[in-house]
């Protein structure tokens, strides 16, 4: 193998060391590895909860400058059709799920809370309860309107 191979082929070996020791860390923070890979680099794609498909190689490893993310406004003013990418992503199936899943955990909430108040004893109990039951009644509300 002549010098120039071997410096590509430790260039490689780096960025793929440096791939996995990522990958590891957001696996510790709750990222889940796709069976999906990055159409630019066919990477392995990370995502966490509802969010968008995370591709460590492209963000960070690749990433010319730091591993911060691009301010956004600057972003979107030199490609405006990345507004719409994420009206999309607004209305994927996994943001509705991830919807339903807050109704679901919003409803056991107020569940909680109406057994709690009727067994309470003191006013400010009640009140905090009260308060609870009705913040909880707006965010279903909030909710479903986006769930239509
Ligand atoms: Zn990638």
């Amino acid at each position: 193998m002549d010098k120039i191979t071997q410096e590509k082929y430790n260039k490689s070996r780096e960025r793929s060391d440096r791939i996995s020791a990522l990958m590891g860390q957001y696996m510790l923070k709750g990222y889940r590895m796709l069976g999906s890979t990055c159409e630019v680099c066919g990477n392995v794609l990370l995502k966490y909860r509802d969010q968008e498909d995370y591709c460590v190689a492209c963000k960070e490893v690749d990433a010319p400058s730091a591993p911060v993310s691009r301010p956004v406004g600057s972003a979107s003013a030199s490609h405006p059709q990345q507004r719409s990418e994420l009206i999309s992503v607004v209305k994927s199936p996994t943001s509705q799920n991830a919807v339903h899943t807050a109704v679901h955990a919003v409803n056991e909430k107020m569940l909680w809370a109406s057994q709690a108040l009727s067994s309470a004893l003191s006013t400010g109990e009640c009140q905090q309860l009260c308060e609870l039951l009705k913040t909880c009644a707006e965010t279903l509300r909030a909710l479903r309107e986006i769930q239509q």
